[in-house]
């Protein structure tokens, strides 16, 4: 159990990162406090800001003689919780936001070794600077910071092509509960010399170590791209399209989005300038892009020939192919504007679920009317990255109904989204993970031996429990 901070122990933890790593200022602490979903509201003493892998080890030891708990944060993006204080005020709040230091970027070995504070959107900057890529890209990318996205394992909208973040990395540093600092910031590309512990760490939810530091992979950097905006009749279609993108240009697509009517309708209704693409709107949309670093002519073609022999055997309805970087922006500004759409519609029920591919299209049609038959007056806005069967099958708030009932309906349609997935071999957590929002479900839906692997893991690495209690195990 952690225990009550007292003065000492705070004017300990503010000696350790000096003057400029700490802050107790109420309108500092404000916005780290909330979870941005506004469904959890955290309190700390104190803000503990460190510079550098050295502070973070020395608050940590602190923090372990003394069983205080430390929740890491980045750039509070996670949306489950997991990156605020409890609401008991005896938590201490790391955010690694100081440690935003490109270490090196390396042309020979296609790396970056980033600190865990730096922005995603900076690191996609260097990589572009030297005419490389670093593919993580999803929409909260101004603001998560590296350090969040490992942690969370975050995947986004290329997930297809070059993996999730956990495929990303080489090596990490990271500070154990203790304060022991661990360097495993290799670069190798192959390394079989015993376990693979980097992984432990990521997707652990700041729950076995706080990362400090990691070692990315860069990729070259495509030059061509080909976006496409195409309404299909249904979801099985959706899939035939991806298998067939696949059969005529391999590993050049990179992203399949999906979009329902609901989500269109929304973003055309909520977000401003935003212009419907077609003469009406429909039921089923893919947006999907493809990437290739030569032979641009060849993409254009071979998109072309896809979506007309789609056409051809009535899988795509119809279909707009973006004629400038403008045009494919604003097909994105429709995929991107649909949480904002939800969230300005009014309250909303939120599921990041995944499904094997080929189950995908049975999942839509078995929740959808399932969900409709529990709460037939919401609004079921179902979209996400099919080509990872990783759907966002959200529910917003009937107009004329408070939000407050609404929200009191959400254990029950979480409950008969997640049967859905987790029968049909899926996942109740494809995303954003566990933190302190989907607790019971990992207990629920995932074998007592995993669980209990976890827990195991739990206690080995971090044997106090100061590591972001009350997360994820
Ligand atoms: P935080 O929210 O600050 O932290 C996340 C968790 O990691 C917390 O438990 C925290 O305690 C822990 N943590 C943070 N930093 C460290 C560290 N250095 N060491 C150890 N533990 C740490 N996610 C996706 O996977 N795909 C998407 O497409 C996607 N799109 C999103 C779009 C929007 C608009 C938003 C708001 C979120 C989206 N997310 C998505 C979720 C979120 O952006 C990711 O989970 C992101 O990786 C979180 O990064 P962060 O820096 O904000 O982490
Ligand atoms: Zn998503």
């Amino acid at each position: 159990m952690t225990k009550k901070i007292s003065t000492g122990l705070i004017q300990q933890l503010q000696a350790a990162v000096g003057p400029a790593g700490w802050s107790c200022d109420a309108e500092v602490l404000a916005p780290l406090l909330l979870d941005q979903r506004g469904r959890y509201q955290g309190v700390t003493p104190i803000l503990l800001r460190p510079a550098c892998t050295e502070e973070v080890s020395k608050v940590l030891r602190i923090c372990h003689q003394a069983d205080i708990a430390v929740v890491p944060q980045g750039g509070n993006t996670s949306l489950v919780g997991g990156s605020v204080p409890d609401e008991a005020g005896n938590q201490v709040l790391l955010s690694l936001s100081r440690m935003n230091r490109i270490r090196d970027l390396s042309i020979a070995d296609f790396t970056l070794t980033a600190e865990a504070g730096c922005i995603l959107a900076s690191l996609q900057d260097a990589a572009e600077a030297e005419n490389l890529l670093f593919p993580l890209s999803l929409a909260a990318e101004g603001s998560c910071q590296i350090g969040g996205n490992l942690s969370t394992n975050a995947g986004g909208t290329q997930v297809l092509r070059y993996g999730n973040a956990r495929d990303l990395v080489l090596g990490l540093e990271v500070v154990f509960a203790n304060g022991e600092i661990w360097n495993g910031l290799r670069a190798l590309r192959k390394d079989n010399a015993g376990y693979d512990l980097k992984q432990l760490f990521l997707g652990s939810e700041g729950t076995l170590g706080i990362i400090t530091a990691a070692v990315l992979k860069l990729f070259p950097r495509p030059n061509h791209t080909e976006t496409a905006l195409v309404v299909v009749p249904d979801a099985e279609a959706a899939m035939a399209l991806l298998r067939a993108c696949r059969a005529e240009v391999g590993e050049a697509v990179t992203r399949f989005e999906y979009m329902d009517r609901a989500s269109m309708e929304l973003v055309l209704c909520q977000i401003p300038d935003i212009r419907n693409p077609f003469a009406e709107v429909h039921d089923h949309y893919v947006l999907l892009e493809l990437t290739a670093s030569h032979g641009g002519e060849a993409l254009a073609r071979g998109l072309e020939t896809v979506l007309e022999q789609s056409l051809g055997k009535g899988r795509v309805i119809d279909a707009v192919i973006a004629q400038s970087g403008r045009q494919a922006r604003d097909f994105w500004n429709i995929r991107e504007g649909i949480p904002e759409a939800q969230r300005k519609d009014g309250a909303g029920l939120k599921q990041d679920v995944s499904v094997p591919l080929s189950r995908l299209p049975e999942f839509l049609a078995r929740a959808r009317p399932a969900v409709a038959a529990a709460f037939p007056e919401a609004l079921i806005v179902a979209f996400g990255h099919l080509g990872d069967g990783n759907l966002h099958f959200n529910l917003n708030q009937p107009h004329g109904m408070d939000a407050e009932s609404f929200r009191a309906r959400g254990p029950e349609i979480h409950r008969l989204i997640y049967d859905i997935a987790v029968e049909m071999e899926g996942s109740f957590a494809a995303e954003h993970g566990v933190g302190r929002l989907k607790r019971e479900e990992l207990r629920r839906y995932r074998p007592a031996v995993e669980v209990e692997l976890m827990a195991k893991l739990k206690s080995t690495l971090d044997p106090r429990g100061i590591l972001n209690p009350g997360k994820v195990v």
